[in-house]
This record gives structure tokens, C-alpha cells and sequence, in this order.
């Protein structure tokens, strides 16, 4: 069980969580569940996960329409397709942007969020504020993210749950046309993938 300590995490203390993790972690090891390299890449893929994913979907998005109609009928299958690992019990569904409907994702009881895809939630997602506020004054919290949709937009408040995870799927910018795929990637931000703001232009 000598890999069990390439995990400790020097003048860091340990949680009961973590504690019981690593015990785990250590039988599955032992009993042969799990080999020690199979735990390595497990966690950099873990740790890799990011927003740029979400990025890369929308911009393909933007690119390909069927590519589009996949990601906003089967996102998983969609995220498959470029190489990612959606795999979570929860749905993951992506809900577009359009002139009319903007799309605003919260979790008012907790803090889901599309893991699988993005990785871990920020921190004011998580906070208290932020999941009262989105459903009650939408516009006010995006204001505070310093955008807010047209007054006759729609703003459509997504609550995500144990069972469902949601991510949105930003209307293109403006004067983008001419765009390399590449280069639309680095417009999606984070914020824009859960509606409190819109990609760069
Ligand atoms: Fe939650």
C-alpha cells in the first residue's frame, strides 16, 4: 500500500472525509479493485475538468448545427463526441440562449452543478446569496456580473438538482463570423455557461 501516501498532501490536515476516502481508496487497492495508476488518471482527469469544456461544446456549437441539435437533444452524447467523459447519474441538459430567452442556471438547494463537464462549481454559485437571489431578482444578481439582458428578453431560471444538471448555450457575439473554432473557445467564459453573464466579443 506504498501508493497510499503519494496522496497526502503535505501540512494539509486531514478531514473525516478524506480519511474515510483514503481508506476506501486503500481496500480497493489491496483487494486489487483498483490498480495505483488507474487512481492517477482518474484524478487528473478529475482535476482537468473545466470550464474550457463547456467552452469547446458551445463553440462547436456555433459552428455546426448538427452538432447543436446533438448538444441541446443528448448533451452527453454531444460531449462524447469531443472526447470528454460525461458520465454521472445525473441528466446534463443544455439550454440555449436565443433574442428572445435568456437562460440563468442556480441550484437553490445546494450547490449541483455539471461537474462532469465543468468541474468544480465557483464559490458564489455555492453561496447563500447567489441561490436565494437568482430566482428571486434574476436581473439584479446579472447585473452585478455586469450584464443584464434587454427588458424584453425572457429570463428563464434553471434550478438544478441531484437528477438534473444544466449548462447554458450562449448566443454567438456579434461580428464573430469570421472566427476560427479556436478562437470562439476563448469567448466562453465560465459565467456565460451559467447565464449570469454572456461570452466575451
Ligand atoms: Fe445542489
Amino acid at each position: 500500500m506504498s501508493g497510499h501516501h503519494q496522496h497526502e498532501r503535505a501540512g494539509r490536515t486531514t478531514s473525516p472525509y478524506a480519511a474515510r476516502i483514503r481508506a476506501i481508496e486503500a481496500l480497493l487497492l489491496e483487494k486489487g479493485v483498483l490498480t495505483e495508476p488507474e487512481v492517477q488518471d482518474s484524478i487528473s482527469y478529475m482535476e482537468a475538468r473545466s470550464p474550457a469544456n463547456g467552452a469547446k461544446l458551445v463553440a462547436r456549437a456555433w459552428m455546426d448545427g448538427r452538432f447543436e441539435e446533438l448538444l441541446l437533444s443528448d448533451a452527453k452524447a454531444a460531449a462524447l463526441q469531443l472526447g470528454m467523459e460525461p458520465e454521472h447519474p445525473a441528466e446534463f441538459i443544455v439550454v440555449k440562449n436565443t433574442p428572445g430567452v435568456h437562460n440563468l442556471i442556480v441550484c437553490t438547494l445546494c450547490s449541483c452543478y455539471p461537474r462532469a463537464i465543468l468541474g468544480r462549481p465557483p464559490d458564489w454559485y455555492k453561496s447563500f446569496e447567489y441561490r436565494s437571489r437568482a430566482v428571486r431578482e434574476p436581473r439584479a444578481v446579472m447585473r452585478e456580473f455586469g450584464f443584464e439582458p434587454p427588458e424584453d428578453v425572457e429570463v428563464i431560471v434553471h434550478d438544478s438538482t441531484a437528477d438534473v444538471r444544466y449548462m447554458v448555450l450562449p448566443l454567438r457575439p456579434l461580428g464573430t463570423e469570421d472566427m476560427r473554432e479556436d478562437e470562439l473557445v476563448e469567448l466562453v467564459t465560465r459565467d456565460s455557461l451559467v447565464g449570469v453573464n454572456v461570452p466575451r466579443s
